[in-house]
């Protein structure tokens, strides 16, 4: 079923992502963490895309064993940056053969040396060839509400959003973000701008003090107050830390809920008991008409 579809149910939806394993000696471990997760039912889930192609075969696989295994629609996410023509043609026959309709189209991160790619320069290329093939893919893609770190500023970030809703987009997905009027002001912006199609709010629950030293390297998150004091108290402490992120997440999410947003996807980090205690605390909230 396409992710578009089950929009008209006019519902809370809650969405998790999972990555597929980056070796063989892992693939059991792995699968088995996002099978989990899967098994928890959410509305659908997302399986990402090793930038370098690596993992690109696992991605498949494991989107297909999910919707086979639980039932559970999954989105198979696809990076062009590093890939040829030749390589994305096959990479799309083989998502439509395995039965997947829904698509993450994204350009990737560039190689270290900032080297343009040959064939793709950016996404909004990789969602026109997905349009073209005819498969009615429901077709998703990136955005950032704190802009994307390689544009000079939002005006020019939103301008290329618009490019890649006018090449087929059905939806955006956001990077993770952990103060939710940066959302509510990205939202303002691009309505404003005249994109219309809906936005997943992106929200990673921060569990351990490792990991948000993890999230600062590698994007240019804004860290509240609020959030800094959570880590300062608790950072040193496991079960302390995981507890307070798992509640910081889970208000981010009701937050967001209340103020109309039907989609929340969670960046799991094929943590299984993180995506289910995230889950029961929604327990009487995901499911709730609009
Ligand atoms: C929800 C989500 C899921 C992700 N999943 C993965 C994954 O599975 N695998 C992975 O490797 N990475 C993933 N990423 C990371 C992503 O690949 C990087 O952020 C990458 O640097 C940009 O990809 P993009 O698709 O947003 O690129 P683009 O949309 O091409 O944007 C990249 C930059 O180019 C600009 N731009 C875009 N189009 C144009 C245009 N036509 N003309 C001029 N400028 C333009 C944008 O403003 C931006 O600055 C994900 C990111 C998000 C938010």
């Amino acid at each position: 079923m396409k992710i578009t579809d089950m929009l008209t149910a006019s519902k809370q939806m809650l969405s998790f992502e999972v990555f597929p394993p980056k070796t063989e000696t892992v693939f059991k471990s792995v699968s088995e963490a996002a099978l989990k997760i899967a098994t928890l039912h959410p509305s659908f889930i997302s399986v990402t895309y090793g930038a370098g192609g690596g993992t690109s075969q696992y991605t498949l696989d494991l989107a297909r064993r999910i919707r086979e295994t639980t039932g559970v629609e999954a989105m198979a996410h696809l990076t062009c940056v590093s890939s040829t023509r030749a390589t994305i043609h096959d990479r799309i026959e083989e998502i439509h053969a395995a039965g997947i309709s829904n698509v993450m189209a994204l350009r990737g991160d560039l190689p270290k040396d900032g080297t343009p790619g040959r064939d793709y320069h950016h996404a909004c290329e990789l969602i026109a060839e997905l349009r073209a093939t005819g498969y009615d893919f429901c077709i998703g893609s990136a955005c950032y509400p704190e802009v994307h770190p390689e544009s000079t500023n939002q005006k020019a970030d939103i301008a290329a959003l618009r490019l890649k809703a006018e090449a087929g987009c059905n939806f955006f997905t956001t990077q993770m973000f952990f103060d939710n009027h940066l959302l509510f002001n990205f939202l303002y912006k691009i309505r404003e701008a005249g994109i219309t199609i809906p936005v997943f709010p992106g929200i990673m629950p921060i569990t351990s003090k490792k990991q948000i030293e993890q999230v600062l390297r590698l994007s240019n998150a804004y860290l509240p107050q609020r959030f800094r004091s959570l880590m300062d108290r608790y950072g040193d402490s496991e079960p302390a830390m995981r507890q307070a992120g798992i509640i910081y997440a889970t208000e981010q999410i009701i937050d967001l809920y209340a103020n109309g947003i039907q989609v929340v996807h969670v960046y799991t980090m094929n943590k299984p008991e993180i995506a289910a205690a995230i889950q029961q605390n929604l327990s009487n909230i995901i499911g709730m008409p609009l």
